[in-house]
């Protein structure tokens, strides 16, 4: 996990943003120039950040988790709101060092953790109410949200900007080109709004592809773990051979045909014409069954 966090609590009160130096300025002297293989796309405008962190609603008295802040554009508008803390966990050492600039600049409102996002957990790093915010670093986008997919009953929202492909993906509904796991992971475990979508222009540098953010709203009822895992089984085995009909595609789960007629589902479909709810059927005979 992190090696190190820096900055610490209490979190009240929120504070106005002091005289801060400009990103670019903040950028040049910490030598932060962008890393391809980190998925190092800033957002430098302030404007856009204090969208994308209105977009995530009331966060007053709010536990803010931040991933990749970066040069902490977008870090700065999250300070700017109510929240009552940020932690923001960052793998490049040398954004760590300027953004402990801008921890000092908010005494007891910013954490800066240096780590790898992918071993932190966000119920550890900080206490409930917590949202998720980030500008997430698309190579490991996907897994990042499947493991807060596991524990979103801990999460009371998240908004995340991913590449506008991963956002269709996840918002898709069935029928589509676009529908397939991620989507029902995510729909199964949360609401999932397509929010703002930003042209590459829009990053420093810019990437080749559109970007979007998503905001999710995890639902009351907690599948618990086996219930997760027995969903993730089922979904890789549906859209694994997506153009199969389910009786021949869920074949590594067991006796499909069984399992299907159980769940009220015609061993004659394809996955990608099942609804969430219909998955979520299946998962539970998987689950049961100990397929
Ligand atoms: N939030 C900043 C912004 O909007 O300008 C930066 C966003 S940039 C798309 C992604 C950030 O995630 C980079 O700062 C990168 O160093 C960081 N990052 C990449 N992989 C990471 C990981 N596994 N854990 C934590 N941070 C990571």
């Amino acid at each position: 996990m992190p090696s190190r966090a820096l900055g610490t609590a209490p979190p009240f009160p929120p504070m106005m943003p002091p005289d801060q130096p400009s990103l670019r300025d903040a950028i040049a002297r910490h030598g932060l120039d962008p890393r391809k293989s980190l998925g190092q796309h800033f957002l430098l405008d302030p404007t856009v950040c204090a969208r994308i962190a209105a977009l995530a609603g009331d966060l007053a008295g709010r536990h803010v988790v931040e991933i990749g802040p970066g040069p902490g554009g977008l870090t700065r508008a999250l300070l700017a709101t109510p929240a009552a803390q940020v932690v923001a966990v960052e793998l490049d050492r040398r954004a760590v060092a300027l953004l402990v600039e801008l921890a000092d600049a908010h005494p007891g409102r910013l954490t800066v953790i240096e780590g790898d996002a992918l071993k932190a957990d966000p119920a550890t790093l900080v206490p409930a109410p917590r949202r998720i915010i980030a500008n997430l670093p698309y190579n490991v986008a996907s897994p990042l949200l499947v493991g807060w997919l596991r524990q979103a009953a801990a999460i009371e929202g998240m908004t995340l900007m991913f590449q506008q492909e991963v956002a269709e993906r996840i918002t898709a509904a069935p029928d589509t080109g676009s529908y397939g796991r991620l989507a029902v992971l995510a729909q199964w475990r949360c609401r999932c709004d397509l929010l703002l979508r930003l042209p590459p222009g829009a990053f420093t540098p810019p990437p080749k592809v559109w970007s979007a953010v998503v905001g999710f709203t995890p639902h009351a009822e907690d599948p618990g773990p086996a219930l997760f895992r027995a969903m993730e089984r089922t979904t890789a085995a549906a859209f694994g051979q997506r153009r199969k009909m389910l009786r021949g595609a869920l074949k590594s789960l067991g006796d499909a045909e069984a399992l299907l007629a159980a769940a009220g589902i015609e061993g004659t479909r394809r996955a990608e014409t099942l609804t969430v709810a219909e998955f979520d059927r299946l998962a539970r005979v998987v689950c049961a069954r100990g397929a």
